[in-house]
């Protein structure tokens, strides 16, 4: 069984598949920590993807495209894709890398998000660099102010979390990932997004995942 996030930045993709992994074993492929973990040993391959994500832009399909099917070779059942893909091409390379290993993509769950809410998540989001739990700075306050209640790690705000930024990667969404809710739509399920809690919407995702 393998299940892509399709959704808006700030969607909650990475909040859900947190209880994903915990609860029901699933590994998660985020093309996002990914990338932040190579910026973070200043790899060449993170001070390129750098210079996209730092501006609010995709990376390239080509680069990313080569990251994910490396991490195949290693895993391919019971994954969360999570932000990725995000353009047809990327979804297109998926299905034949998926069909060489005899596997699929199984589901796809799109968490459905008013933009509105979304600029208020992203806004105020803070992360623990170390274990990439996200908070909010009202809505979901770690206990300490400023700290993470996993392990004690100071909360930074991600680059790309700046109000310009957000705007660009709205419009990379709504240009580049939004058409693929019909390439995706004989597996894709609608999950309302911005209504109840993680708690919620992990119940309705994985009543649709074990349907
Ligand atoms: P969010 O969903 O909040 O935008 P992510 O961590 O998924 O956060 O992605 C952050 C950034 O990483 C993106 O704006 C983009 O620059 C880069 N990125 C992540 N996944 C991909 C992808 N599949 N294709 C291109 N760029 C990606």
């Amino acid at each position: 069984m393998n299940v892509i996030f399709l959704g808006a930045p700030g969607s909650g993709k990475g909040t859900v598949s947190e209880l994903l992994i915990k609860k029901n074993n699933f590994i998660q492929l985020s093309t996002g920590d990914l990338y932040r973990e190579q910026i973070a040993k200043q790899t060449p391959l993170g001070v390129e993807a750098a210079s996209y994500m730092n501006a609010g832009k995709y990376v390239p399909d080509e680069i990313t495209i080569k990251v994910v099917k490396g991490f195949l070779q290693e895993h391919n059942d019971k994954l969360i894709f999570d932000g990725f893909p995000r353009t047809i091409a990327q979804a297109e390379a998926l299905d034949t890398i998926l069909k060489d290993l005899a596997k699929q993509v199984d589901k796809v769950i799109y968490l459905k998000c008013d933009s509105k809410v979304i600029i208020e998540r992203l806004t105020g989001r803070l992360i623990c660099p170390k274990c990439k739990k996200s908070y909010h700075v009202v809505s979901l306050k770690p206990k300490k102010e400023g700290i993470c209640d996993n392990d004690g790690s100071e909360l930074i705000k991600r680059p790309d979390d700046q109000e310009d930024k957000i705007q660009v990667r709205l419009n990379e969404y709504n240009t580049l990932t939004k058409p693929l809710i019909e390439y995706y739509k004989d597996k894709i399920v609608e999950i309302q997004a911005d209504k109840g809690g993680p708690e919620d919407h992990y119940n309705n995702i994985i009543k649709e995942i074990n349907k």
